[in-house]
Parts: structure tokens; sequence; C-alpha cells
């Protein structure tokens, strides 16, 4: 399905309710106004109305959207789900595996799977690869992790790092206060043979960055997107900077946007107008 998220081409849902509509399990801050859960909220859209907690309800995994993959000439870049967390809790191993076969086979299409649980990731990515006599991810299968907060960036982001894979990115969307990335085992900041301080990135090829958007969303304050922008800069990492969000503010002040999102990249401060792609992108 095509999509108005900047940083893919398509988003495939293969996952659904099948009564229709979506589920997930909110996990952490993050979540608290998440935007798929809003969308579920309305029929209009296809919802069906269930809030994103409690109980899994029946849920279908759509195969013949997988399979369709192999069969797409063109190359894309498909976001793999935006409307839950494929490796939720509750979600089978086997659709995983399904998953990966089908992204397997279709090597000229990219892959971007976003998780806030990488410890399933890790082990589900783990037993395809055993399964397969891999001992990494094929290049066109790139996966990452959601920060939003120092504390889910230490968390989450030294298990991401044990993924073997060729893509690893962070989400740090809705970003809700400054990271430290440094603390978080990203960037280690090393002198130099000419002896000078350099920050060192080998391990993380491409951030994301945006503040919240909706209907009360939290305040995000554009120098917490400016440090990460410099951090990338100096360590020669690709980054990419969605929206500032729809409560954006600068020097303490709000900082104002025609579109709700902030999401026009000509409506940035110019410094911050980047929207780059990791460097292995084969198309
Ligand atoms: S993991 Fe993503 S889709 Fe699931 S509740 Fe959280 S924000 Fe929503």
């Amino acid at each position: 399905m095509s999509t108005n998220i900047s940083w893919t081409d398509l988003t495939d849902n293969i996952i659904r309710v099948k009564e229709g509509g979506w589920w997930c399990q909110k996990v952490s801050e993050g979540c608290k106004n998440c935007y798929s859960e809003k969308l579920n909220q309305n029929s209009f859209f296809g919802g069906n109305k269930q809030p994103y907690s409690g109980q899994p309800p029946e849920l279908v995994l759509d195969t013949e959207a997988i399979r369709k993959w192999g069969f797409q000439r063109k190359p894309k870049k498909h976001f793999v789900s935006s409307m839950t967390d494929v490796f939720g809790e509750w979600v089978p191993r086997f659709w995983q595996r399904e998953m990966l076969d089908g992204m397997f086979v279709a090597p000229n299409q990219i892959f971007q799977i976003l998780t806030k649980r990488p410890e399933i990731m890790l082990s589900s990515i783990n037993e395809w690869l055993d399964s397969h006599g891999l001992d990494k991810l094929p290049a066109n299968i790139w996966v990452g992790t959601s920060v939003e907060n120092q504390q889910t960036a230490d968390k989450r982001i030294p298990i991401l790092l044990q993924i073997p894979v060729v893509v690893r990115f962070l989400s740090c969307e809705p970003l809700l206060e400054e990271i430290d990335f440094i603390q978080a085992g990203v960037f280690q900041r090393l002198i130099s043979d000419n002896y000078q301080r350099e920050l060192v990135n080998e391990d993380i090829q491409w951030f994301i960055l945006g503040g919240e958007s909706g209907p009360k969303s939290r305040p995000c304050h554009i120098e917490w997107i400016e440090s990460i922008v410099n951090q990338c800069r100096e360590s020669k990492t690709p980054v990419f900077v969605k929206q500032l969000g729809a409560n954006a503010y600068l020097g303490g002040q709000r900082f104002k946007t025609c579109d709700l999102k902030g999401g026009k990249i000509e409506e940035f401060p110019e410094h911050l107008q980047i929207r780059e792609f990791p460097l292995s992108m084969h198309e």
C-alpha cells in the first residue's frame, strides 16, 4: 500500500485481525499516542475500534502479500508492518519465519522491519539464520528498533547490535527527550592517529528522527534533533529528519509550522533539512 511515511515507499501490513482492522500491545512511553491504535478506532479506515491492550484477538497472516514480494520487478522500500509489531510476543514464530522467507526470495526489494521488542527479533532471526545455514541477514532486509528516550535506547540498542545484519537502523520517533548515544553504545569517542578526538560509529547504519504528531502530542525540542544530527554528521552516519512533530520548540519557544506534523522539509531550520538513506542502499 502506498504511504505518506517519507522514509519508505510502501507499507505492507501482513498481520491483521481476522474480523478486520489491526491489533498491537503497548509496550513503552513511545506507544502512548500510538497512531495505529488511533487509525484502528476509525471504521472508515477499516479499523475494528479495539484498544491496543488486553488479550490478542484472532489474527491472520497475509501469506498472499508475502508471496507477491518475489514477483515485484521495480525495486521499492517496504515498511513491514506499520500497524503492529511483527515481533510482538503474541505473533507465532513461524509467521516471522514465513515473512523472512518471503524477503529472502525477493532480493531486489528492500524490507524495513522496525520493532520495540528487539529481544524477540534477535532470537527469531537467529533461529531463521540457523535453519538456512546463514551467518548474516541478506542486505535487502534492514532491521531497526524504536527508541524514544534514554531508557529505551539503553535497553534496546545493545540487543539490536547483536543481530547479524548489513543495515541496522534506529527510529527516534516520537523523540521525547535528549538521548546520549555514547551511553547507549552507538558512538565511541576515540583519539585518532593525529591526536584528534573523533566520534566513531560502526554499528548503526541509519537514524530516522521525528517529533510526535497527532492530538495531544508531547513536546519535541528541536535541539534534541539537532544534537543527534550533529553526532551523525561527525560520525558520517546517514540521517533522515522525518518531522519536527506537532508540538515543536526551539530555544524554549513554540516553533510553529503550517504542516500539522511539522513534516515539510522546507519548514525545518535549514541545517536540519537532511533526508539521507543508508550507504548500502542498492537502488
Ligand atoms: S509497538 Fe508500535 S504499533 Fe504497537 S502499540 Fe506501540 S507504537 Fe503502536
